[in-house]
């Protein structure tokens, strides 16, 4: 390995980039292998909570331009949690005073994207799905697309997701628990017409309304400081229940097209308050889309080598607590502080690998149960 190691990157998504932007920011070659042909090719989804921990981590990770982009085109600062019966009696509600501004509470996924693709240009490539992975005969890691053609570095960072190719290859025994939710994501446009729809507490942060028959319905605005060009302000939709209380197969759940998927949102809250009605009767048809809520199952420590996983790949989990992408955060900081420990001269590489991975595992992991503990009390998952 030479003074400066290079360090290869599946997955230019939250945990993968937040690296790439560290390691990039100290001089050290990285590379970010990403399948989507380009930045802005599939909407990832809309909001996403960005707790203490996510806001540490990204403080570690970006250089300042790239952390002042993405506090300008976050969301502004909501600072409350509440919670609703499906004819909204309010049932809980937790209140976050003095929240500083210069904290980020909540992103849109595309512009945090943007964010944290700034300055890395030349250093992610679209269009590259990774494969798999060989170690070399000198203890290196070449990385293998599946579009054909190789790239060798001295460490691979697994950083692709719940579906990680990465993982299949470093931990076949590894899996990942369906848990038989499903939940419709959608967004309401924001304009003068839809703003007086929205009730005052759910300009205020996350709402979550549920009924006594097992569905549940989560809300949560998306007001951009500084709006990114072409987008627009937004209420987040999700609709969480089993296929049958849905109304419709699991197959053909992922089957429907958006305006389908929306029109299930509708129907299976019809005898809702009508003000939350308003809000799924005003959403934007052709922004729905369905997803499975998953966890990985915790796995031993392995022996570490040139290949280590972050995030979603090794520890992902329901949505039910928000803390999916801040723990993906929080890998790429320790990660990023131990190699560059390892380039200081400090320890090894496999060292500094192992460290992070004596920290990773147990934090992920008790972070997932944690995340099931609390999808069990919203969606009754026998978890
Ligand atoms: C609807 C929804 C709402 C959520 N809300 C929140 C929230 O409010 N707060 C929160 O903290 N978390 C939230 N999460 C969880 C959060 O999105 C994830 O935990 C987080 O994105 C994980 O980051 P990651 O970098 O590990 O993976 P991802 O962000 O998923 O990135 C993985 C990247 O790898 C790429 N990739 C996949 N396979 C390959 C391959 N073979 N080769 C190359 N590239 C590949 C993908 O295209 C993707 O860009 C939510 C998740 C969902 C689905």
């Amino acid at each position: 390995m030479s003074d400066r190691p290079r360090i290869l990157i599946a997955g230019g998504g939250v945990g993968g980039l937040a690296l790439a932007q560290a390691l990039r920011r100290d001089g050290l070659d990285v590379a970010v292998y990403e399948q989507d042909p380009t930045p802005t090719i599939r909407n990832q989804g809309y909001r996403i909570h960005i707790d203490a921990n996510g806001n540490a981590a990204l403080r570690t990770c970006l250089a300042s331009e790239a952390l002042d982009l993405v506090r300008r085109t976050s969301g502004v600062n909501g600072d409350l949690v509440a919670g609703y019966t499906h004819r909204l009696e309010e049932v809980t509600t937790q209140t976050f005073p003095g929240i500083a501004d210069d904290e980020i509470t909540n992103v849109d996924r595309n512009a945090f994207r943007q964010g944290l693709l700034s300055g890395l240009a030349d250093v992610v490539h679209f269009g590259r799905t990774v494969a798999g992975y060989r170690i070399t005969g000198s203890g290196r890691v070449r990385v293998e697309f599946a579009e054909g053609g190789g790239e060798e570095g001295d460490l691979l960072v697994g950083a692709d997701g719940v579906g990680s190719a990465v993982r299949r290859r470093l931990l076949p025994h590894a899996t990942v628990k369906d848990l038989g939710v499903r939940c419709v994501y959608g967004r309401m446009t924001i304009n003068e017409t839809t703003d007086a729809l929205i009730p005052e507490a759910f300009n205020r942060g996350l709402s979550w309304v549920a009924d006594d028959k097992g569905l549940g319905a989560g809300f949560a605005p998306v007001r951009f400081r500084s709006r990114p060009e072409g987008a627009s302000d937004y209420l987040m939709t999700t609709l969480i229940g089993t296929p049958e209380r849905l109304g419709t197969s699991d197959e053909d759940l992922f089957k429907l097209p958006p305006q389908d998927l929306w029109k299930i949102t509708v129907e299976a809250t019809t005898d809702w308050h009508p003000a939350v009605r308003e809000l799924f009767a005003h959403a934007d048809a052709d922004t729905f889309f369905p997803i499975a809520i998953r966890a990985g199952e915790r796995v031993d420590a392995w022996k570490s080598g040139p290949v280590t996983l972050l995030g979603d790949a090794i520890h992902t989990m329901p949505p039910a607590g928000g803390v999916g992408a801040n723990t993906a955060l929080q890998d790429a900081a320790t990660l990023a502080d131990e190699l560059l420990a390892a380039v200081r001269g400090e320890k090894s590489l496999i060292d500094a690998v192992a460290a992070y991975e004596r920290t990773m595992l147990p934090r992920g992991f008790d972070t997932v149960d944690n995340s099931l503990r609390m999808a069990g009390r919203m969606f009754g998952t026998a978890d």
